[in-house]
């Protein structure tokens, strides 16, 4: 059953109703996924275990559950063989489901995945020869409606639950055969070689695919604290980054709550152009924007924020953008490094992708400003798996679609 109490989503655009994230599964088990521990021990308590079991045996299914990624409570093998059934019968462990794999021919995949109540969303790994890194979801759809993002296009289906979220990265770890070996009870027996925790091939994560992060925050926040803690998936801050297009009033908590590096999406200098790509702008303006920026907790030479710029033929990649990019990022006095984009184009993009001498010319400018600005390497374009490429079956219908639909629906049933 679903529970169908409605929440608005802030935002300008478009605040639409969205069913709550809590959906009780039919069988009345409970998904553990996307619990923190004091959760997991409160559960376990309120199907009669004393206070001290509870949490004790919350200890080990934590454990189990993010640090091995097992996803059958008869493979603890440190939980008495009478308590394994117990558990199963009260709770499950969830993984989203796979509805789709794609590999591209440099090495990307792309997964399109579907939540228990059916609606479908992606994820994508980008392996380097240095790390790999895993591109998460927040949300199913956009509220927002930045012109040159195929996300854009949809509606806002959903927030994404922690658990779904969190879930992402323990499906790519079952993906890439990640987890560590070996027996957890009987370490005696086994060679410290056995048992090793790293396979190292998921070492970074970046909230940047479907959705807004900052607009599904505590959700966003609760599963990458699981992401981070040191009893689990154990991935540090430093290789975790949110982009969010500038949620001002979100920014601040991000640093002190979440604490991960910071990404923008700037994508234009001037008020105009920033309205119409990017048109939370309207809500939150440049100023402010970059103050909140420069106010960022946790920001400094050593941790700097990143300005995504994505390169926009004719419309924000000229000469004078980028001396006025770099202007405005010393004005503000930011710890900034800027990444150039590339535009991925999709099928009804009003844009077209800079030349790559523009690109080269853009970059060169802002370098010799004094600030990085590397051109980032498109990825998984041919299985459509690259930046502002991704997109599911939920259409953004226009106004006069859904009046004719809801015009049909009603003659049907009449
Ligand atoms: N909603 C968040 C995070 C997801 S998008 C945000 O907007 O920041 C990740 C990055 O891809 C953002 O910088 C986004 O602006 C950029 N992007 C979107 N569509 C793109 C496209 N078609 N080509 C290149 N980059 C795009
Ligand atoms: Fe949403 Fe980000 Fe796409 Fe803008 S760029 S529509 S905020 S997913």
């Amino acid at each position: 059953m679903t529970d169908t109490t409605l929440m608005s989503i802030p935002g300008q655009v478009d605040p639409v109703p969205v069913a709550r994230d809590i959906t009780p599964r039919e069988d009345g088990r409970v998904d553990l996924i996307g619990l923190p521990k004091k959760d997991i021990t409160a559960l376990f308590e309120g199907a009669g275990l004393d206070k001290r079991q509870a949490k004790l045996r919350a200890k080990q299914v934590f454990h189990w559950l993010y640090h091995r990624g097992v996803t059958d409570f008869e493979a603890m093998t440190d939980i008495a063989k009478t308590m394994r059934p117990w558990l199963a019968e009260r709770f499950v462990i969830g993984r989203p489901d796979v509805v789709e794999a794609q590999h591209s021919t440099d090495g990307t995949r792309k997964w399109l995945l579907k939540t228990s109540d059916g609606h479908e969303f992606e994820m994508v790994f980008i392996p380097d020869a240095d790390r790999g890194t895993l591109c998460v979801s927040s949300q199913v759809g956009c509220t927002l409606n930045c012109r040159f993002c195929h996300t854009g296009t949809m509606r806002l289906v959903r927030n994404l639950t922690p658990g779904e979220i969190v879930g992402q990265v323990m499906l790519a770890r079952d993906s890439l055969g990640e987890w560590p070996k070996g027996r957890m009870d009987d370490l005696g027996d086994e060679s410290e070689a056995e048992y090793t925790a790293d396979g190292r091939l998921l070492t970074n994560i970046v909230m940047m695919g479907m959705g807004e992060p900052l607009y599904n925050f505590d959700n966003v926040r609760d599963a990458l604290q699981l992401v981070m803690d040191g009893d689990g998936l154990a991935l540090s801050k430093r290789r975790i980054t949110l982009s969010t297009s500038g949620v001002v009033p979100a920014m601040a908590r991000c640093g002190e709550e979440i604490g991960v590096n910071l990404a923008v999406s700037l994508h234009a200098v001037t008020k105009e152009i920033r309205d119409e790509i990017v048109p939370i702008n309207k809500k939150y303006g440049l100023e402010e924007l970059l103050q909140a920026c420069a106010d960022y907790p946790g920001a400094s030479n050593a941790r700097r924020i990143t300005f995504e710029y994505v390169m926009l033929k004719d419309k924000n990649d000229s000469d004078e953008h980028a001396r006025e990019l770099v202007r405005l990022l010393k004005a503000y006095k930011l710890p900034a490094k800027v990444n150039l984009i590339p535009f991925n184009p999709w099928p009804g993009a009003v844009y077209e992708c800079s030349t790559p001498e523009r690109i080269k010319r853009f970059s060169d400018i802002v370098f010799e400003g004094g600030i990085s600005a590397p051109v980032r390497t498109p990825r998984g374009r041919d299985i459509d798996a690259a930046c502002g490429q991704l997109k599911t079956a939920a259409e953004k219908k226009s106004r006069a679609q859904r009046d004719r639909e809801e015009a049909e629906a009603a003659a049907q049933a009449g």
